[in-house]
């Protein structure tokens, strides 16, 4: 026997026309690289959406084929993730800060069909054209003739693709650990599970009333999923296609902001750009923020303490582009009110507890699933709805015969379910919520004439969170310092990869098997200060 009641698949395309039809005059601002202020709604993206889908239906476009986007935050790219769905195909967001070679595998790896990016990528995008094998066709959002004309061309009568709610709708790349980029393909269900779960008080607290300036880029791990979760709740969307503190402030202020949601890096610039208006004498404050939601890294006490005694909120949380990426969020404790602002900042230190929807878990250093007792320490696993399977285009999957998906990051878990990450057994390193792979550093550096062997591992860093620093060993006899390992790499690497410091050693720790050991490196020089 089944239940009698409506059997609705659960399709993407219900949340933006939920947003249109409830909330349509709420507004969708972009405010531009040059300054400019653009004001939408939700009817108007819904539109906008409807006609890339057809546009994208007349381009020949079968259900799953996917379109990338090379872009900032904007309302257009918004539309472009509803209108890439909405015809039944992927959205794939591709990271605009990865190299050129990552970026031809990645999307010659989706085998995408579309490209749409903003003109101020024309220099990246005219390098990567020649090796792009599937691209046929290329938009310009910010150009009337490309994206505007496309857009006018289409009457906009057009009936979404409709599907078994188990269809692709995302694919997200991460280029996280060792070895080629890997994609996450998220489903119609595990979205709208994502964005149901999402606007809920204890995790992101969207209503209508909010006014959220996500932070978080719309090419990293799906934006958090605050593009479905903001249209599941209505709210008003302002993006910023630049992340300077100055430019967030006047946002901040002017839009009457209420939510607020990125990695910890952008705070440190805030703050000094508020400590200087202060100076000056103008608005230093947060008009109406209330709720900053941290995450990608871990939120430094010292952050999370000035914007709590300025009356903001913040929520730190946990995830990967694998889990969708909502895994953990730190929402109040039921004593919260009885705690002191301090030991409050100590609950938000940790990483939050998780969310009706994933279950975790801490597999000890034996194999066994540790005890919540907030000391036993080992490596997070986590199962759900809106968790990996297997990713992209893999021949296997990447959990275990019960779906736990070992996350690579070391926690313990408190008697009352509140996740704590102490450290990360995968080899990468976290700067500015983007990775660096310490293995590839690795392999450049020990190409340098007079290194012998080189261990890059991530010391704290006061902006970045993490800073590579590169463990060298020389060659018997060679005649080799920092600058010249430095002078080496840059013409190796890109700018932000470069370590903070290279330092010298006799030998470096190894593990039975003869590779470096990186924990008992990290150990060697857990006192190294690097300055801001
Ligand atoms: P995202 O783009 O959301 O940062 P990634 O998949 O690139 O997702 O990175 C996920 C990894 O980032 C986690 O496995 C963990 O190592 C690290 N991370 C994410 N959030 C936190 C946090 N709040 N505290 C510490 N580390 C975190």
């Amino acid at each position: 026997m089944q239940g009698s009641m409506q059997d609705w698949d659960l399709r993407v395309t219900q949340l933006i026309d939920y947003a249109a039809r409830e909330h349509g005059t709420r507004e969708i601002v972009t405010r531009w690289a040059d300054g400019s202020i653009e004001r939408s709604n939700w009817a108007g993206v819904a539109d906008e959406a409807r006609k890339l889908s057809q546009a994208f239906n007349g381009f020949g476009l079968e259900k799953g084929d996917r379109i990338a986007t090379f872009a900032m935050n904007h309302h257009r790219h918004l539309a472009a993730w509803y209108g890439a769905i909405g015809f039944g195909g992927v959205i794939h967001t591709v990271n605009i800060r990865l190299f050129d070679e990552d970026l031809i595998y990645i999307m010659n790896h989706a085998e995408d069909k579309v490209l749409m990016y903003d003109a101020a990528f024309q220099p990246v995008i005219e390098r990567l054209k020649p090796h792009l094998k599937t691209v046929e066709h290329y938009i310009i959002f910010d150009d009337a003739e490309s994206y505007g004309a496309l857009i006018a061309a289409q009457d906009g009568h057009y009936e979404w693709a409709t599907g078994d709610e188990r269809d692709p709708c995302m694919l997200c790349y991460t280029s996280g650990t060792t070895g080629n980029p890997k994609g996450v393909l998220y489903q119609h269900r595990s979205t709208m599970l994502h964005a149901m779960a999402e606007i809920a008080p204890a995790i992101f607290d969207l209503s209508p009333q909010a006014a959220l300036l996500p932070i978080v880029p719309m090419f990293h791990a799906a934006s958090w999923g605050l593009p479905f979760a903001g249209a599941a709740a209505g709210v008003k969307f302002v993006f910023s296609a630049t992340n300077e503190a100055p430019i967030l402030h006047r946002l901040i202020l002017d839009e009457g902001i209420t939510h607020s949601a990125g990695v910890p890096t952008v705070w440190l610039s805030m703050f000094g750009h508020l400590d200087a208006e202060s100076a000056a004498g103008r608005d230093a404050s947060l008009g109406k923020l209330r709720l900053v939601t941290i995450g990608g890294s871990a939120a430094p006490r010292g952050m999370i303490e000035r914007l709590m005694k300025s009356g903001v909120r913040v929520s730190h949380a946990w995830g990967m582009t694998e889990t969708s990426p909502i895994g953990t969020m730190g929402a109040p404790t039921p004593n919260w009110d009885e705690l002191t602002l301090d030991e409050q900042i100590d609950v938000v230190c940790k990483q939050g507890r998780v969310p009706f929807g994933v279950e975790l878990r801490v597999i000890d250093k034996d194999g066994n699933v540790a005890p919540r007792d907030g000391v036993t320490s080992g490596a997070l696993q986590i199962r759900g709805p809106w968790v990996i399977k297997r990713y992209f285009k893999a021949d296997a999957d990447t959990v275990d015969a019960e779906q736990w998906f070992d996350t690579g990051d070391v926690s313990v878990l408190h008697p009352d379910g509140t996740m704590q990450i102490t450290d990360r057994v995968k080899d990468v390193i976290k700067s500015g919520g983007e990775w660096i792979s310490s293995v590839e550093l690795e392999n450049i550096a020990v190409g340098c004439p007079g290194i012998a062997e080189a261990g890059a591992i991530g010391i704290p860093h006061p902006k970045w969170d993490e800073r590579p620093v590169l463990i060298a060993v020389k060659k018997p006899g060679a005649d080799i310092d920092e600058a010249a390992v430095k002078a080496y790499l840059a013409e190796r690497i890109v700018k932000w990869w470069m370590p903070d410091r290279v330092l010298f050693v006799d030998e470096l720790p190894h593990t039975g098997t003869g590779k470096i050991q990186k924990v008992a490196l990290r150990q060697q020089f857990k006192d190294l200060v690097l300055e801001g």
